[in-house]
């Protein structure tokens, strides 16, 4: 009732068929008061003016200020759901849809069928959903589907200052749906949202916006955090750094919980580690830790089930559970106490500046130590949001996720180590490579600004004032740094032939996107563009190239376009269960343990040396004989996951046979959700994941050799020919249209000691040498087949036309077709 419409809004809302129902919702009061808190709460009124005068806006404010938690439901109350249109989020994290859709149900009390979320194939989305949270890549496929997006009445377009590229893309594309919906009398609004500035990327973007959409910035009532510098030059290993500095904060400080800052899962569970050995707390308890949890969460779920079942026999453990006691205080850390590592002693600053000194802190009080990372289970992400056990002080040890899309409640202290994993691309090659590198600044204050949430904080920075100043101001947009052409495929898929006039927040370079058109052209994706006319005409086409079923089919899978060809051809044979499998396998980083020989340790009979030779050993042993040992590494990728499983993929199997155990989970899941959506694009072929895949036949193998050809036919490498040997640095090696630098087969492969002639790679490594991973043997007479694009096959009485096409169907290759590029001669071919 106190939310009365003055005349003129009910004008306008008429105008704009807008609707004027609110919707009561019944919060608990707990809820309503946290609610009561956030900084957003004050902006509801000018928020909701705002979005019923404009058709698109945008909200700046602090991580933590309540945005993605509230103004849907300040949408939703407004009865912007009330009608047929629902209100859509877009996150650029999995982990952020998932937990916030579950926040806000909570929140506004209703079930997940009403408050639900999509993310790639899985989610919980009904007839009722009434507030749908999603990746942003699924909103995007919803374009496809329905360039109108007539479900939705309201998209918020959440983090936008991640600048993810399927954001980005988003944004482009809302800013023309938008305006069409309105003409069209279907009214829609935009509302982006973002944590940090620089929002100029989004408002003075005329390309973009025509008028440029107001922002509102929610004054998020932060408390002053300190920050404090390392004296010293940054350190290498910033995890031990990041492991002293912690003991030392909640040694000596006063309670508050830590949050600290790492790269990656691996440094994650390793501080985690430490840290729990360093403050163990659970009575009688040494060596569980966080990792067997995560593990086992798997097992867990089963367990748990169980339990359901017959409530009576077991007993209960649950690890949530602690009877939190100080058991040990004499470890070795204690030693390094306060102040007599100088260097560290000092930027600690514990006196002066912390305000609440009078607070004495109590060093035998446990730590709640919890990792935080995007693969994380939910449920084990879900225990950061609750009070850590009474009597214990939280610590989160987080990655990047922690900076902008989750807010874990009662953070006073920040450890950040300045990092960040990054992916990069060698835009050439497409060699790709995680590293780590420093972060921005505008990152580092957010990190920082955690500290500040509920009370004045600490942030302690594991670098030098002097390594700040160097940090780039922001990070830059993801799309201006990797290959774009899984992106320019989904855009020509919407119809968007001329991807370089696409309105882009940022525009990726315009050799990006040439370079992604070229590959699509050459893996079929896209109509080859006409050699005839004037240069000014080809240019165009080429920057044009309209896609082609092939094309619309790959575009339906969500992987990049060289495993999605393989998806698409995979149903020849009865194959798609096996290219399933591959792909999976190949998406997920890495399935086998790291084989490298670690520097100096080349003692022949050492434990490590032993292991290596028999895991080797057994690589070849899924690797197989004659035929299917040619489909090579990929083959052993099959053998794994299907040995693997039919073991039951148990952390123990994985141990004793070099498989990454999360990996492999990875892969099932993958499995299941690459099995939906072929079967969603081709219901008429129906495969089902069947965990117990019996292996490929011999043909079947031939076949999948055929396929993976067919998608990396741009990773194809052949092996030096004699004359090229006079060089010794080529014994071995391969040759790539692309490099000039021989390239090898790495000694963990299967067909290493084989050396076949031609080769295709799944990607290449640079480590001591250039290493090709994931290769299998390809035959050269496939070539002119699979990978007509990549050929030369004029002789001087043909027409330019590549290929001859009978009316009978057959297909000929000329005598004397080459390779592109490098020249090889192939064989003819007659089909
Ligand atoms: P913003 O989007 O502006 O960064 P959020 O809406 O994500 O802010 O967070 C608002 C508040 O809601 C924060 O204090 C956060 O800790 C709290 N919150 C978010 N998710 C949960 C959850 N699952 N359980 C408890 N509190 C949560
Ligand atoms: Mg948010």
């Amino acid at each position: 009732s106190e939310k009365t419409v003055s005349d003129q809004e009910k004008v306008q809302i008429k105008k704009l068929s807008q609707p004027a129902v609110f919707i009561p919702v019944d919060r608990l009061a707990e809820i309503q008061e946290s609610r009561l808190k956030l900084p957003v709460l004050a902006e509801e009124q000018v928020i909701m003016e705002a979005v019923r005068e404009n058709p698109c806006i945008i909200i700046c404010g602090e991580t933590g200020s309540g945005k993605t938690t509230q103004v849907p439901q300040f949408l939703y109350e407004a009865g912007y759901a009330s009608g047929s249109g629902i209100i859509g989020i877009t996150e650029p994290r999995r982990v952020a849809a998932v937990s916030m859709s579950h926040r806000v149900a909570k929140e506004v009390n209703l079930s997940t069928r009403v408050v639900s979320y999509q993310i790639r194939y899985e989610g919980n989305v009904t007839d009722e959903t009434k507030i749908k949270f999603m990746t942003d890549g699924v909103l995007l496929k919803e374009i496809q589907k329905d360039f109108l997006l007539q479900k939705y009445s309201v998209i918020i377009i959440d983090e936008a200052h991640e600048r993810s590229v399927y954001t980005d893309i988003l944004i482009g594309l809302l800013s023309r749906i938008v305006p069409l919906r309105n003409k069209k009398g279907l009214p829609m609004k935009l509302l982006v949202m973002s944590a940090t500035l620089r929002v100029e990327d989004f408002t003075d973007n005329r390309k973009l916006f025509k008028i440029p959409p107001p922002v509102i910035k929610v004054d998020a009532r932060q408390f002053p955090v300190t920050i404090h510098f390392n004296k010293r030059t940054p350190l290498e290993d910033y995890t031990a750094e990041a492991f002293h500095k912690t003991c030392k904060i909640h040694r000596m400080l006063p309670p508050g919980g830590i949050l600290v800052f790492l790269t990656g899962q691996a440094e994650v569970h390793g501080l985690c580690r430490k840290l729990r050995k360093a403050f163990p707390f659970r009575k009688g308890n040494t060596t569980t830790g966080e990792d067997e949890e995560a593990d086992s969460s798997e097992a867990m779920r089963k367990f748990k089930k169980a339990k359901q079942k017959k409530p009576v026999s077991l007993p209960r453990i649950d690890l949530d559970n602690y009877s939190a006691l100080p058991v040990d205080e004499g470890d070795e850390d204690r030693d390094a106490g306060i102040g007599e590592d100088e260097d560290e002693g000092s930027d600690l600053d514990i006196g002066d500046d912390t305000a609440d000194k009078e607070e004495k802190a109590d060093p035998s009080i446990p730590l709640y130590v919890l990792p935080l990372y995007s693969l994380l289970a939910p449920e084990q992400q879900a225990k950061v949001f609750r009070p850590p056990p009474s009597g214990t002080r939280l610590c989160v040890v987080a990655t990047n996720v922690a900076e902008t899309s989750l807010t874990i409640p009662g953070i006073k202290y920040v450890v950040d180590c300045g990092r960040v994993k990054k992916r990069f691309y060698d835009r050439v090659t497409g060699v790709s490579s995680f590293k780590v590198s420093w972060t921005s600044q505008a990152s580092a204050n957010q990190r920082a600004g955690r500290a500040g949430r509920t009370e004045p904080g600490h942030c302690y920075r594991l670098y030098s004032s002097a390594v700040f100043g160097d940090f780039s101001l922001f990070s830059e947009a993801e799309i201006t740094r990797r290959p774009v052409e899984d992106l320019v495929l989904q855009m020509k898929d919407l119809n968007i032939d001329k991807v370089v006039n696409f309105p882009f927040p940022t525009s990726p370079s315009a050799e990006a996107l040439i370079a992604a058109e070229q590959l699509l052209v050459s893996l079929g994706a896209l109509k080859e563009p006409p050699r005839t006319g004037s240069i000014k005409q080809i240019e165009q086409a080429r920057l044009s190239c309209p896609i082609t079923p092939l094309g619309s089919a790959m575009a339906s899978f969500p992987v990049a376009p060289r495993y999605a060809k393989m998806l698409a051809l995979g149903k020849q044979q009865d194959c798609l269960p096996f290219v399933i499998a591959v792909v999976a396998a190949m998406t997920v980083r890495e399935i086998f343990e790291d084989l490298n020989r670690p520097a100096g340790s080349e003692d022949e009979n050492s434990e490590l040396t032993q292991r290596r030779a028999r895991l080797t050993q057994m690589r070849r042993l899924w690797a197989g004989q004659g035929a299917s040992l040619l489909l090579g590494d990929l083959m052993v990728m099959l053998g794994a996951v299907g040995a693997c499983e039919f073991a039951g993929c148990t952390p123990k199997f994985c141990e004793e046979n070099g498989l990454r155990y999360k990996s492999m989970v990875e892969i099932r899941r993958l499995r299941g959700q690459l099995t939906n959506a072929v079967n969603a694009v081709c219901p008429e072929v129906g495969v089902f994941v069947n965990p117990r895949m019996a292996p490929p036949t011999e043909h079947q193998v031939v076949c999948l050799r055929q396929i993976v050809l067919a998608g990396l036919g741009d990773h194809l490498a052949r092996r030096v020919q004699a004359e090229d040997l006079l060089d010794p640095k080529w014994k071995n090696g391969y040759k790539t249209p692309l490099m000039d630098e021989p390239v090898f087969i790495h000694p963990t492969s299967a067909l290493f000691k084989k050396l076949p002639e031609f080769i295709v790679y799944q990607e290449i490594m640079e480590t001591s040498k250039m290493y090709m991973r994931g290769v299998s043997a390809v035959e050269a007479e496939w070539v002119p087949l699979l990978l007509p694009q990549y050929c030369h096959f004029g002789t001087p009485l043909e027409s330019p036309s590549p290929w001859v096409c009978s009316s009978t169907g057959t297909i000929r290759c000329h005598r004397r077709s080459t390779f592109f590029r490098v020249g090889w001669q192939l064989p003819a071919v007659e089909k």
